[in-house]
């Protein structure tokens, strides 16, 4: 099945309470990875590039040919989106050029009108061109890519001027951080999200900084509106845990263990395990 933008896959999570995962990709081996186990689940999924992943793997249009040529030859019949993580207004723009089913655009670290005025634009393009767009308000904590937030909560009533312009699904920062937690976070504001739902009803929203959150903290954020949560840390940390342990076994001396298709393969195996736990959690299982 070919790329499909994320309005469907998102607006029956939303309807159905469970949510689709979004896991970043970074080479050949997670893409592959994250499809097989999509399909093993029968759950539809997103693949997310950040703008640096997308320079890393040699451009937006390598990345398109990629996932498009596993969906053909790995038969992918799942529903599966390509989407712009943390877009910026030229980098949204060149990933609908270049084939992505779906683009956000972080236009959060720009005062609200240059926010609401950049998005309405890509919104315009987007339903044109049949794509899905997440906006975001209130920056997420952590740093990615470079770009250092500070954790915030999300205005309730920007939440709802930006839901309006007819994005597809929003981002609210309800103290969520990318990357590792620190010790002394103190949790999810389900008051921000609980707010920020019932002044954007039926919009889904989207949890991004996915590792770490405890269990219970991510059914309550999906039983509160949220329907897209962004997975992409846990998955480097179970392929270099996976990594470490093959080398330091010293595997990689033995026989033919410096073949990269056996270097990598314990890596490949663990990001399965950690797309399959998340997809059971997320409850996207067997709803493709
Ligand atoms: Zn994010």
């Amino acid at each position: 099945m070919p790329l499909v933008n994320a309005a469907e896959m998102l607006t029956k999570a939303k309807a159905g309470h469970y949510a689709v995962g979004q896991f970043n990709i970074n080479n050949l081996e997670w893409t592959k990875a994250i499809l097989l186990t999509a399909q093993e689940l029968n759950s539809p999924v997103i693949l997310g590039v950040s703008e640096g992943a997308g320079k890393y793997m040699a451009g937006y249009k390598t990345v398109v040919g990629m996932v498009n040529g596993m969906l053909e030859e790995l038969n992918i019949t799942v529903p599966v989106a390509l989407h712009l993580d943390h877009g910026s207004y030229e980098g949204a723009k060149k990933c609908i050029e270049a084939g992505f089913s779906s683009i956000m655009f972080d236009g959060s670290h720009y005062p609200i009108e240059e926010n609401i005025e950049k998005t309405k634009e890509l919104v315009a393009i987007c339903k044109e061109k049949g794509l899905s767009i997440e906006a975001e308000v209130g920056s997420i904590g952590g740093e990615e890519d470079g770009i250092i937030g500070m954790g915030e909560c999300a205005d309730p009533n920007e939440c709802k001027q930006i839901a309006d312009l007819g994005v597809t699904m929003l981002a609210a920062g309800i103290g969520n951080i990318h990357g590792k937690y620190p010790d002394n976070w103190k949790g999810l504001s389900f008051e921000t999200l609980d707010a920020v739902q019932k002044l954007t009803g039926a919009m889904p929203l989207v949890l991004h900084g996915g590792t770490g959150i405890p269990a219970d903290m991510i059914k309550k954020a999906i039983s509160l509106g949220v329907s897209k949560i962004n997975v992409n840390t846990e998955c480097q940390l179970a392929f270099q845990e996976a990594t470490r342990k093959y080398i330091e076994e010293g595997k990689d001396l033995q026989g033919k263990g410096f073949d990269p298709r056996k270097l990598l393969a314990p890596g490949f195996e663990a990001i399965k395990a950690t797309v399959k736990e998340k997809m059971e959690l997320f409850g996207s299982v067997n709803k493709a």
